[in-house]
């Protein structure tokens, strides 16, 4: 009930301050919890702890948010989405330009060298925008992954009742959020009555193959913790997973991915409300995994809004902070941790780039990353990425 009534409470900020009010306001408390334990700036910390260049390699997945539309409204979500986000969708126009761009840079037109390797769509639900079974249907033929971050209750909506068969036709890989095994804390963390329906929405996959030996149909789920801590180690965590769900539920899966907890958006805001914003920051911070700076996921992955603009990762997607047209091309400056809406990375006056300003991914490649202080959050402990812990 409690977080029922802060969810209400910061959904009314946001509509009464706007998001880039709230989103800047977000990013002085952290900054002024980072200043208060006297931790260097993210850029500096990879620099002094021998991290190599935060630069942009050759793009292997292409992650389209393909709007944030959602038909559940966790506490804790990072992209702010809801049942009331239905203007951000992705049109029929944005998702064909993504599919060019995907056609020219897969291994069937280029080679395996710095081909993209996946499609990732996510949201809000992705399966509820209207043009997510075209997208899903023309990338197929191009030979490329693809990932459906699904959570799960999504299939049970009316009008979704061939959901899981179409995506198992496509070999669609399923990654899907549960944040625990226990029905107290997922429904806690997402809404009541949620756990009941997303084991129902397990069952549908695991009926039709997905998860089980020798289908070929990938069932991940996707653990994030439910409070100001860090994720325990993934393999450790998938065992219990593993063992907890198959005995309770009868329910196969076949990997877990162990996420942290950005602390941006709704959950950013969970903590200050709780005074833990520093010292989860301190945790962050004081977490520091130079083996997780060289793989953070924006070294290789390309992420697209639902209007096409480009980003590093979707975490810089939520805080506004696109890839420019200034400061081009591979001999552009060093890594900068940049404020929200433009200033920093490039200046408050440059233009976000777009999927319609590029004519390859190739003229991505050696960027450098925008980074802020949001960014220890992917480099704590063993580190964290939407693929899971990466050391
Ligand atoms: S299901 Fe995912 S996108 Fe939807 S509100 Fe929850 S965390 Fe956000
Ligand atoms: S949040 Fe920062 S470190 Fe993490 S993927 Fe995005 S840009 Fe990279």
């Amino acid at each position: 009930m409690e977080e029922d009534t802060e969810l209400q409470q910061h959904l009314a900020a946001l509509a009464a301050s706007g998001q880039q009010a709230l989103t800047r306001e977000e990013r002085l408390k952290r900054q002024r919890s980072l200043d208060a334990l006297g931790a260097p700036s993210f850029a500096a910390t990879c620099r002094d702890r021998g991290v190599a260049p935060l630069r942009r390699s050759a793009a292997r997945i292409f992650q389209l948010n393909i709007g944030l539309y959602c038909n559940q409204a966790c506490s804790h979500c990072h992209v702010e989405s809801s049942p009331r986000r239905t203007a951000e969708q992705a049109s029929r126009a944005t998702v064909d330009r993504c599919l060019e761009l995907l056609a020219g840079a897969t291994a069937g037109t280029r080679g395996s060298a710095d081909a993209i390797t996946t499609l990732d769509i996510t949201g809000g639900a992705p399966e509820l925008n209207e043009n997510f079974r075209y997208l899903v249907e023309r990338a197929a033929p191009l030979g490329v992954e693809i990932i459906n971050r699904c959570n799960l209750t999504v299939l049970l909506e009316p009008g979704q009742e061939d959901l899981v068969d179409f995506l198992a036709r496509h070999k669609v890989r399923v990654v899907a959020s549960l944040p625990c095994y226990s029905e107290g804390n997922v429904d806690a963390q997402r809404g009541r009555g949620v756990f009941e329906r997303s084991i129902a929405g397990l069952h549908l996959l695991n009926a039709a193959g997905y998860g089980v030996d020798g289908s070929g149909l990938q069932l991940d789920l996707v653990y994030n913790p439910g409070g100001a801590f860090l994720a325990p180690a993934q393999s450790k965590l998938e065992a219990a997973y593993k063992s907890e769900l198959g005995s309770a539920y009868g329910i196969s899966f076949s990997r877990l991915l162990a996420l942290n907890n950005m602390p941006i958006k709704r959950f950013a805001d969970w903590l200050a409300k709780r005074g833990k914003l520093q010292e989860y920051m301190g945790l962050l911070v004081n977490g520091f995994n130079p083996a997780a700076g060289e793989s953070l996921m924006c070294r290789d992955t390309v992420s697209v809004r639902w209007d096409g603009t480009l980003y590093d990762c979707d975490f810089n997607q939520q805080l506004d902070m696109a890839l420019t047209h200034l400061g081009m091309g591979a001999g552009a400056g060093p890594a900068i941790d940049g404020a929200v809406g433009g200033a920093g990375g490039g200046g408050a006056s440059s233009r976000p780039l777009t999927i319609w300003d590029i004519s390859s991914l190739d003229e991505l490649t050696g960027r450098p990353i925008r980074v802020d202080n949001h960014c220890f959050g992917c480099t704590a402990g063993s580190g964290s990425s939407c693929q899971g812990a990466v050391a």
